[in-house]
């Protein structure tokens, strides 16, 4: 076998240096009562977000009790309600991916009409938000998250 992994792979695993394992609260738009919801700053779709499990370093779904599990979603499903309010996607992708970060996250990745792979994922390219662009839709975001429906 030849490795194709980063040697500090398990290190990542087990949460050395994780860029998740800090206060988010200040990046994020939406507090759930386990998760922060970041708005992606180079992102695949316009409204790309990546809600973020909180409180200690987990990095698969299977580290969560059945509760945290339960509310986990219902957070995730929060985030994906606010960001189709704010952007009226035609669908909603919901990927559990930390190729990069291994910390329990979900990218929340709204599709459109014009998108251009249209039954198949986004490739998966992210591309950085204008910053005035991206104020905008924090603003939108935090204020849906805020009003939408639990
Ligand atoms: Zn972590």
């Amino acid at each position: 076998m030849t490795r194709t992994w980063p040697e500090d792979w398990e290190s990542r695993k087990r949460g050395d240096s994780c860029v998740f394992c800090v206060d988010l609260s200040d990046r994020s738009f939406y507090s759930g009562r386990i998760s922060e919801a970041l708005l992606e700053r180079r992102a695949v779709a316009t409204g790309h977000a990546a809600v973020v499990f909180r409180g200690r370093h987990v990095t698969d779904l299977g580290d969560l009790t059945a509760e945290e599990l339960a509310q986990y979603w219902r957070d995730v499903q929060h985030v994906g309600r606010a960001i189709s309010r704010a952007f009226a996607p035609c669908h909603v992708n919901y990927l559990l991916l930390g190729n990069l970060a291994p910390h329990l996250h979900v990218h929340v990745v709204p599709r459109y009409l014009d998108d251009p792979a249209p039954g198949m994922p986004l490739p998966w390219a992210p591309s950085p938000v204008p910053e005035d662009v991206f104020d905008r839709q924090f603003t939108q975001l935090r204020e849906l998250s805020r009003d939408a429906q639990r």
